[in-house]
């Protein structure tokens, strides 16, 4: 490829501006490399993983035709077939939302986003699983608070975090979702109480389909997609997130973003309706 590569003994022949243009040059070579890399890895990643409910879902299909006279054979193996394409809808739709995040980028246009419909939306979804193992969600911290940002992503990003903390919690816990301003950014923490991450595991819980030991929660079905979702999402919108984590009493995760202080101000002075 006579692409790749820079020339040779760049450096004697041009001068410094120049030099360093070749050197940025490069750097976006060395980059683009990378990114295709890693573009590879993803596909044959989302590959396999589609593979698994797929091939589940024709098995069970066919074990409902060999069981058409058993009712109750065929009622448990539709209930299977029912659970393995919400895990291949849920991966699918992780995909897309991370797949429209790849590179990175700034937003090119962010606007206002208010949070407390945010996190409202991020409880909603998780109700049915929290409801079911009887675990509380609690959101707590200034009303009003507006984020610049998109909010299909904050929302995503909110909504990973909560459904994280309710999948990995024990029956009957609590969930507690804070909001609160701290030198120009918001923060959004989501607490559990639950099982908690191990030391080593910590760093790298934020790749992409890597999770904790899957053995251990076989039951929750996840996609390790969920963390890689929020990261970008931090990135996209040039905030962080960060985890502390006692394996056995539970993590917090904490979401920062850039808080729209112009745009709380311009709420706080309409007019209050009469
Ligand atoms: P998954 O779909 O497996 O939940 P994520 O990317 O959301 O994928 O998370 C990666 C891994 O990090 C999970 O498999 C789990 O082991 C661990 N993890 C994430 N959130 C929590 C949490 N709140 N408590 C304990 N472990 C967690």
């Amino acid at each position: 490829n006579r692409q790749s590569g820079p020339p040779r003994n760049v450096s004697a022949r041009v001068a410094p501006l120049g030099s360093r243009l070749v050197l940025a040059l490069v750097e976006d070579r060395t980059r683009e490399r990378r990114v295709e890399a890693v573009r590879r890895d993803f596909v044959a990643n989302v590959s396999h993983e589609l593979k698994t409910p797929v091939g589940a879902i024709k098995l069970l299909a066919e074990a409902v035709q060999d069981a058409s006279e058993d009712p109750e054979a065929v009622h448990r193996f539709a209930n299977r077939m029912l659970t393995e394409s919400d895990r291949l809808a849920h991966l699918v739709q992780q995909v897309i939302e991370l797949s429209r995040l790849q590179g990175d980028e700034p937003l090119e246009s962010p606007e206002p986003v208010e949070l407390d419909e945010v996190t409202t939306v991020a409880v909603d979804t998780s109700a049915m699983d929290a409801g079911a193992k009887d675990i509380k969600v609690l959101v707590e911290g200034q009303p009003g608070i507006t984020v610049l940002g998109n909010e299909e992503q904050v929302t995503a990003a909110v909504a990973n975090l909560v459904a994280n903390a309710v999948h990995y919690s024990e029956p009957g816990s609590k969930v507690l979702v804070t909001t609160r301003i701290v030198d120009g950014y918001v923060e959004i923490s989501v607490v559990d109480q639950g099982i908690g991450i191990p030391k080593d595991e910590i760093d790298r819980i934020f790749e992409r389909f890597y999770r904790v030991d899957p053995a251990r929660h076989r039951s929750t079905g996840g996609t390790g997609l969920g963390l890689s979702i929020v990261k970008h999402v931090a990135a996209t919108h040039g905030g962080d997130v960060r985890v502390w984590s006692v394996e056995g009493q539970g993590s917090t995760f904490t979401l920062t973003l850039p808080h729209h202080a112009a745009y709380d101000e311009e709420l706080s002075m309409l007019p209050v309706a009469e």
